[in-house]
């Protein structure tokens, strides 16, 4: 429990059968973006934070825990993170949720890149709701944070739920988003990096690819967060 009353239980990461606190990570068939189920142990309301899983194989993992789906959270508008966002609407009446800056992307293909990769690509309904940097989101009792950590795309977030970090595509273990997707910007996903890692602390890092990893294993590991501080070396000239 942490200082807010905040109450995180142990739930086991489904795709390697470890033990984390609090969430699960659903695995995906075809692709391999992150899905992950938070969910409130007392009141089992449930957020899932990128649907890019089947809808199928979320609904069962809900079912299984006897999780009342209450939130769709997304970490931006790529298509890779989206697959089941109307589907699972469509099946729990879920709000889905996306910042302002990535809320088109929803129903724009080339937007949302899928045009790039699949000739006509995907598209989806408008989202229910916005993030904003700065917003206390409610899960039951819980509460997680929204900032705005843009580059990767423009209306990318980072959620903070307790000691954990969902980055999407901002941070991953030893690498760093692409900025050259539209509306990427590499100097401001750079910028946003950096609020990252002076995060005071260390968080468990749960990211739209790859491995969990953590916020200190990164700063003294990820070659590109390297560079970054490097960058910022005072000089005499
Ligand atoms: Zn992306
Ligand atoms: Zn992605």
């Amino acid at each position: 429990m942490d200082e807010k009353g905040t109450i995180w239980y142990n739930i086991k990461k489904t795709e390697v059968g470890e033990i984390f606190v609090e969430i699960r990570k659903i695995p995906t068939s075809g692709h391999v973006s992150n899905c992950w189920i938070l969910f409130d142990e007392t009141s089992r309301e449930a957020a899932v934070i990128d649907p890019s899983a089947d809808a199928e194989e979320i609904m069962r993992v809900l079912a299984e825990d006897s999780l009342t789906l209450t939130q769709i959270w997304l970490t931006h508008g790529h298509f890779d993170h989206i697959f089941a966002a109307d589907t699972l609407r469509d099946k729990t009446g879920a709000p889905l949720m996306i910042h302002r800056k990535d809320a088109h992307m929803l129903t724009d293909a080339y937007a949302n890149a899928s045009a790039l990769f699949f000739g006509e690509g995907e598209t989806y309904r408008e989202a229910d709701g916005q993030l904003k940097g700065g917003d206390a989101l409610r899960l039951g009792e819980n509460t997680v944070f929204v900032r705005h950590t843009p580059g990767h795309t423009a209306g990318s977030v980072t959620l903070v739920a307790d000691t954990f970090l969902f980055t999407g595509d901002t941070l991953f273990e030893n690498s760093i988003g692409r900025s050259d997707l539209p509306s990427g910007d590499a100097q401001v996903l750079t910028d946003s990096l950096r609020r990252i890692v002076k995060m005071p602390g260390d968080y468990t890092v749960c990211s739209g690819h790859g491995e969990i990893t953590t916020l200190e294993k990164e700063r003294t590991n990820n070659p590109f967060l390297k560079n970054l501080f490097s960058d910022s070396k005072e000089t005499t000239e």
